[in-house]
């Protein structure tokens, strides 16, 4: 008899997002006649910049004729992105991180859903309340999880992220393993202060812990003393393993491509208490299940980089910081009160009552889609999140739609 992973059958179907769908197509068929604004995707809208695409299209042609073409290339990269990558994210900001480190991958989500499996079933994690969803629910597939109870998973150390803390939750009280953090931080577009992270490493290299931190939207930083990598942190290569995007920078959501770094240096320990490499692990685990991203995609991302590339990056994030600029300030004069959208494209706003309600609230007399808070997490009732990723016309419309109603 073939059964199941049973743990599966503890993970909670996920209806946040189909659940603002269903609300959203009822609202249209009462309203035919309104017109709806989405600013409730974690997605870009914006098309990709143009040095990528000459790279991408170059490519292309390579692949057309015998002397160019490739075929499996090495499942960790190719060497001419991997050196891009170290040189331009992390070298010229003062992490010592060479290309060896660098696994490209087709996803940050992938490669955060992918890592836990390096650990044993018994590990203690701790991940933050409101969370990106996936590093909860691959650790509840894995077993790392007792059932769910009153909006909680059992064994799982939940982080807060409240207005007490400034979203950048504390210390956890009790000793744990493996630790989720993500800065600037999706939901709630919070940053993390090089003090508060170093914290975090003193933690992690105190109770030889390992630090999983997510830094998809480094790009939206603009006050130059956030750490953009947590490798800028003194002793951090030896206790994190870092996840990197071309998603929300580039806009590559649809194109896929992505990277993780595990320094060499970068540790765990069996269960007699001997150090065991990470970075052998991870490359293990890497050529044995996945085979690399395209060469094209490669070569697109790697354009990321050029000259160009880079202002053309720039430029692809301040169009989307000045819709997160308008966003904050029509907010603040509304007298809600805010976190995020300054070095993130993402504004979390506290509603003052239940975050389903405010969300019915900006549908129906707005005809703005958001994202309800509570979706991500105990923590995150009472907020929805507002995101940055549209155009700069359809923003103004929804802010004053906002203002007309809130106002
Ligand atoms: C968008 C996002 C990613 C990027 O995922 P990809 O698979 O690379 O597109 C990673 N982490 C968080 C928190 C995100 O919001």
């Amino acid at each position: 008899m073939i059964t199941i992973n049973e743990h599966y059958l503890k993970l909670q179907a996920s209806y946040l997002f189909s659940d603002i769908a269903q609300r959203v197509v009822s609202f249209q068929e009462k309203n035919p006649d309104r017109e709806i604004i989405r600013l409730g995707i974690g997605d870009v809208t914006k098309g990709l910049p143009k040095a990528c695409i000459e790279a991408f299209h170059r490519a292309v042609d390579e692949m057309a004729e015998d002397g160019s073409f490739r075929g499996y290339g090495p499942e960790q990269g190719y060497a001419f992105l991997r050196e891009a990558i170290a040189e331009n994210d992390f070298r010229s900001r003062g992490a010592d991180i060479t290309a060896e480190e660098i696994f490209v991958s087709d996803g940050a989500k992938c490669d955060t859903g992918n890592i836990q499996e390096l650990f044993s079933s018994d590990a203690k994690v701790a991940l933050p309340d409101p969370v990106y969803p996936v590093y909860l629910d691959t650790n509840v597939m894995a077993g790392r999880t007792k059932e769910f109870e009153g909006g909680r998973y059992g064994g799982i150390v939940y982080l807060d992220s409240t207005k007490e803390n400034n979203f950048v939750p504390d210390l956890p009280s009790e000793q744990v393993d493996l630790i989720y953090l993500c800065f600037p931080n999706n939901p709630t577009g919070s940053t993390i202060s090089k003090a508060q992270l170093k914290q975090w490493v003193e933690y992690a290299r105190d109770n030889k812990a390992l630090i999983l931190f997510d830094a998809a939207y480094e790009a939206f930083i603009r006050d130059d003393s956030l750490p953009k990598s947590i490798y800028e942190i003194d002793g951090a290569k030896e206790v994190a393993i870092e996840f990197r995007s071309f998603s929300k920078n580039a806009g590559f959501t649809g194109t896929r491509c992505a990277y993780t770094v595990v320094p060499k240096e970068c540790r765990a320990y069996d269960s007699q208490g001997n150090r065991q490499d990470l970075h052998f692990l991870w490359n293990r685990r890497h050529c044995t299940k996945f085979n690399g991203v395209s060469y094209p995609v490669q070569r697109a991302a790697e354009a990321v980089y050029s000259q160009d590339g880079k202002k053309q990056v720039r430029d692809l994030v301040g169009y989307y910081m000045r819709n997160a600029d308008l966003i904050r300030k029509e907010i603040a004069a509304l007298g809600y009160s805010y976190v995020g959208g300054e070095n993130s494209p993402y504004i979390w706003i506290e509603g003052g009552q239940d975050s389903w309600q405010f969300f019915d609230m900006l549908l129906d007399k707005a005809g703005v889609v958001c994202t309800p808070g509570a979706g991500f997490g105990k923590c995150g009732q009472g907020y929805i999140r507002i995101s940055a990723f549209n155009s700069y016309e359809n923003v103004q419309k929804a802010m004053e739609r906002i203002r007309a109603v809130l106002g």
